[in-house]
């Protein structure tokens, strides 16, 4: 066996167990399960992938509850779905959608694990590439509310959104395309658009701040660079299994 492979062994023992909530939608979560096991085995090679549990939850009352603003009700749901993952062995937890950070500090105190924020591991990623000032796309919860933006301001960044007419067709994009597995032309040009007015403010960068997003938008669809929180959210879930974060 060659050094390299045993050091590879021996890190896999080492793998922790990480649940994820997911469902929200499911179109995004099969992206978080590929991505995240891509990166285990660019890591680990061969056969290795990642030790993960998966609860996918019924996305439609969880948006019905959103849209009725029942952020209590979905709060108790975020807590079971953490505390049945725990049941099976999950070490951290991830939240595989932005908007339902909404709740994330109920699920953490609840459960005690710990869980990777998907607004810090995205304003790190924009932060490494010197960027102060970017766009943020999203469902309306997600652009308009500090559970969020705070996070990136916290982080030293300037946030830019879309003027009011434009979050609420971003928003609509969201729930009744992409979260249905609807990829649009029309709706890329309008996402396009909404990047472009964007960079024309002075974004330097677009945060892609919701998970179904990236199977929309490209780097080569945007003018600015993009930062997918889908990929982003992942990439710190394999450091997280690997040991390599500080959680
Ligand atoms: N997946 C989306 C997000 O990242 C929207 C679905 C939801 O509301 O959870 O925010």
């Amino acid at each position: 066996m060659s050094t390299e492979q045993r050091t590879a062994n021996q890190r896999t023992l080492q793998q922790r167990t990480l649940g994820i909530i997911g469902g929200m939608s499911w179109e995004s979560t099969q992206s978080y399960y590929r991505l995240i096991n891509e990166g285990i085995k660019s890591e680990l090679g061969n056969l290795h992938s990642a030790d993960l549990l998966i609860h996918s939850v019924d996305f439609a009352p969880i948006g019905t509850l959103q849209a009725q603003g029942a952020w209590d009700e979905l709060g108790a749901m975020m807590v079971s779905s953490g505390k049945r993952l725990q049941a099976a062995g999950a070490q951290g937890l991830l939240i595989a959608t932005n908007t339902m950070h909404k709740v994330m500090d109920e699920v953490q105190a609840a459960t005690g694990l710990p869980i990777i924020h998907i607004a810090d591991a995205t304003a790190a990623a924009i932060k490494q590439q010197g960027l102060t000032k970017v766009a943020l796309l999203g469902t309306e919860f997600t652009m308009t509310e500090d559970f969020y933006k705070q996070h990136l301001i916290d982080a030293g960044l300037q946030v830019l959104i879309p003027d009011t007419e434009a979050r609420a067709e971003v928003h609509r994009i969201i729930y009744d395309e992409l979260c249905q597995g609807q990829f649009l032309d029309s709706s890329r040009q309008y996402y396009c658009q909404v990047i472009t007015d964007l960079a024309e403010q002075g974004a330097e960068g677009v945060i892609l701040g919701c998970t179904e997003i990236g199977l929309l938008i490209k780097q080569a669809d945007s003018p600015i660079p993009v930062f997918d929180t889908t990929a982003i959210h992942a990439a710190a879930a394999v450091d997280f299994l690997l040991g390599n974060a500080n959680f």
